[in-house]
């Protein structure tokens, strides 16, 4: 059973009544449309922690004035169904004025950070995931919280922002989850007509052939964003935001080729905007 609960005050209850009886907390936030990877996220919740909580929140303050706030998918019913399915323990779902109380004029920005990779075109973004990300540790105060590597950035961004804000919480970074030809499951696949996606998979492919350039002894960064620009830029429909080669820690440029590497890639489809990422030891 999933208990459904709308406010702050509740859930904190419920939350504190699960410590009394001894279980350990796990959240994993979400901003619902769930699918396999939200799955695998509450799974490896579950196999950790005693009492997990599931977010599913829009957070209106991530998305941009010209995105796709208003019609991002709420099909609140099957998620709770998914929930249940999943041995969810509560899902806390909050309306804005919840999360963002009248006159609500606090935010947290993790500099450089924020700035980098989706942040260029999407200024403003990662101020609203830090804030809400924040409110909802601070609301459910879990053990452990759940993030997906689809989100690398996000999840990098969190971490710094858990290490500099001393919330006590663990983090976990879970593995991506794609269909059968490798498209990254996203919430957002359900806006593409049926020849984008065919042709989303290039992400996924282009990560995959730049990897294989890395293994086989590549070093220069250009050459491989060369590569991935290439292959993205050579299908039809796809428009490339940005195909870079970074430090998996600092998510800055490198001048070579060497340690923890994040690939990682947005593209367009229309007004459909796709990421995913591999990580590489070279
Ligand atoms: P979202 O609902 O898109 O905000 O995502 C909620 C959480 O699920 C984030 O931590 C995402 O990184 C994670 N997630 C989304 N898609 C996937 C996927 N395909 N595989 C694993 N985790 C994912």
């Amino acid at each position: 059973m999933t208990t459904v609960l709308r406010t702050v005050a509740e859930t904190r209850t419920a939350v504190a009544r699960a410590r009394q009886e001894g279980l350990s907390i796990g959240l994993v936030p979400t901003m619902g449309a769930l699918h396999a990877g939200h799955a695998s996220l509450i799974q490896a919740a579950r196999a950790e922690t005693g009492f997990v909580a599931v977010s599913i929140f829009v957070n209106p303050s991530q998305f941009g004035p010209n995105e796709d706030f208003s019609r991002y998918p709420r099909p609140l019913e099957r998620d709770l169904e998914l929930c249940r399915q999943e041995g969810v323990a509560v899902a806390f779902v909050p309306d804005v004025e919840t999360m963002y109380p009248p006159g609500a004029r606090t935010y947290v920005e993790v500099e450089g950070l924020q700035d980098l990779l989706c942040g260029q075109s999407r200024p403003g973004h990662f101020r609203g995931v830090a804030t809400v990300v924040l409110k909802l540790l601070h609301t459910v105060q879990p053990d452990r919280a759940y993030f997906g590597q689809k989100d690398y950035q996000q999840a990098r961004l969190i971490k710094q922002m858990v290490t500099d804000l001393l919330v006590p919480v663990e983090l976990r970074l879970c593995p991506i989850v794609r269909d059968k030809d490798g498209l990254a499951l996203s919430s957002r696949n359900q806006y593409l007509t049926a020849e984008q996606r065919r042709e989303a998979t290039v992400l996924y492919r282009a990560l995959r052939a730049a990897e294989r350039l890395i293994k086989c002894g590549e070093k220069s960064p250009g050459a491989v964003e060369g590569a991935l620009t290439q292959m993205i830029r050579g299908t039809p429909g796809a428009e490339l935001d940005y195909a870079a080669v970074v430090d998996a820690l600092s998510l800055e440029p490198v001048k070579v080729l060497k340690g923890k590497l994040l690939l990682a890639v947005a593209v367009r489809f229309g007004n459909t905007r796709l990421i995913d990422n591999v990580l590489v030891n070279a």
